[in-house]
């Protein structure tokens, strides 16, 4: 039986480099019955809406869905189509290793991280208010009257909420998956040291789960430690968790650390339901030009097939990746010396080189 999967191109280069995926997860042998549906950009202008309701349905059918990056409008009311999503399907963990290749242009050369972030909560609940209207004027004067602070009405204000329930799960997850996954280590990232009480609950319960767990070993930093510890000693990580905002900024540096966003795949997963999807966003300077590099989403790729236990497809689509960096011949601008080095390949020509290797495996 074919895999029924959901297949979302998104906007921008996102229906690139899904055509460059699905033709290498194709060419692993694994059967899928692609449910094709579309998001973005161009949803908005036909339906109002960067992410329609069969989207959602097909996911919830499928369960699982393969999805191009989606550009988030500024400044036209519009919420991110990826937050929602993320929101409408619990998808509450967002799993993003960050693994060095022989060949990548990295200062480092054994990088092997992953990093946990807590998707639904925290600064990107979506809780804002917007100077000038009743709302606002109603959360200053309830901040005046319970902690005695008189906010200027000239501006904007952003809640971060984290909960007891949202944590335990992340960190059950974090710890789940260094269990199955054979890791030493979990650290929990957080600034309880000045957010006492958000980022204190984050952190208190943390300790709390860590304790389930005495096979792991458990440590806590702040975040801003942790980011000049990854430039400086990231061997010494290994399985990271961490909050919605923190999560998605490490998860870039953590990029930065093995060869860019080109090569940084992800996956958001809840209890019924996944969807994978580079780090990277929509780079629409680049759409249609066939440049950018389809390898973090190749690898989001193998992340799903290991999820869908196709672990000989998911370890042979993982090598021939690997073996097209090695080379270095066929790969994007982005991982050649010099970004206009004329040798640089296109996108669907990495998806032809590493489907020759697969042929030959
Ligand atoms: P971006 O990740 O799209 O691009 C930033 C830069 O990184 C690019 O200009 C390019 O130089 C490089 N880059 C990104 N992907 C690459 C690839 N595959 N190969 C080679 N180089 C690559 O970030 P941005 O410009 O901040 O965001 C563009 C849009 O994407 C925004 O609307 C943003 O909200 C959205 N976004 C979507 C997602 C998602 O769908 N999950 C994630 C992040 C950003």
């Amino acid at each position: 039986m074919p895999y029924a999967v959901t297949l979302i191109a998104g906007d921008g280069t996102g229906p690139e480099i899904t055509e460059a995926t699905r033709r290498v997860l194709e060419a692993t042998g694994v059967r899928f019955a692609w449910e094709v549906q579309q998001a973005g950009a161009e949803m908005l202008e036909k339906y109002g809406t960067v992410l329609p309701d069969d989207v959602i349905e097909s996911i919830k059918y499928t369960k699982v869905a393969l999805k191009g990056p989606i550009t988030t409008p500024t400044g036209r009311g519009s919420r991110s189509a990826n937050v929602t999503l993320r929101k409408k399907l619990d998808l509450y963990a967002n799993l993003r290793p960050a693994k060095t290749y022989p060949g990548l242009r990295s200062r480092y050369e054994k990088i092997d991280l992953v990093i946990v972030r807590e998707n639904t909560e925290d600064l990107y609940s979506g809780i804002e208010f917007q100077r000038g209207t009743a709302e606002f004027e109603e959360i200053i004067e309830a901040i005046a009257h319970t902690t005695g602070n008189c906010l200027d009405p000239n501006a904007a204000i952003s809640i971060k909420y984290i909960s007891v329930m949202a944590t335990r799960r992340i960190v059950r997850f974090a710890f789940e998956y260094a269990r199955a996954n054979n890791r030493r280590k979990v650290t929990a990232v957080h600034k309880a040291n000045i957010m006492r009480l958000s980022d204190g609950l984050f952190l208190a319960t943390a300790h709390e789960v860590a304790k389930e767990y005495p096979d792991i070993q458990y440590e806590d930093r702040i975040v801003d430690n942790m980011c000049m510890q990854l430039v400086q000693k990231p061997d010494c990580y290994d399985v990271l968790v961490l909050p919605n905002l923190y999560g998605d900024i490490i998860s870039d540096l953590s990029a930065g650390l093995i060869g860019g966003l080109g090569v940084a795949p992800g996956a958001n997963i809840g209890n019924q339901y996944a969807v994978f999807e580079p780090v990277h966003g929509s780079a629409p300077k680049y759409a249609g030009l066939n440049k950018v590099n389809p390898m973090a989403m190749m690898f989001s790729g193998v992340m799903m097939l290991r999820y869908l236990r196709e672990k000989q497809a998911a370890d042979h689509l993982e090598k021939a990746i690997a073996q097209v960096i090695a080379e270095g011949k066929y790969v994007t601008y982005d991982l050649k010396p010099r970004p206009d080095d004329p040798t640089a390949v296109g996108t669907s020509q990495v998806a032809d080189a590493v489907i020759e290797k697969l042929q030959k495996m």
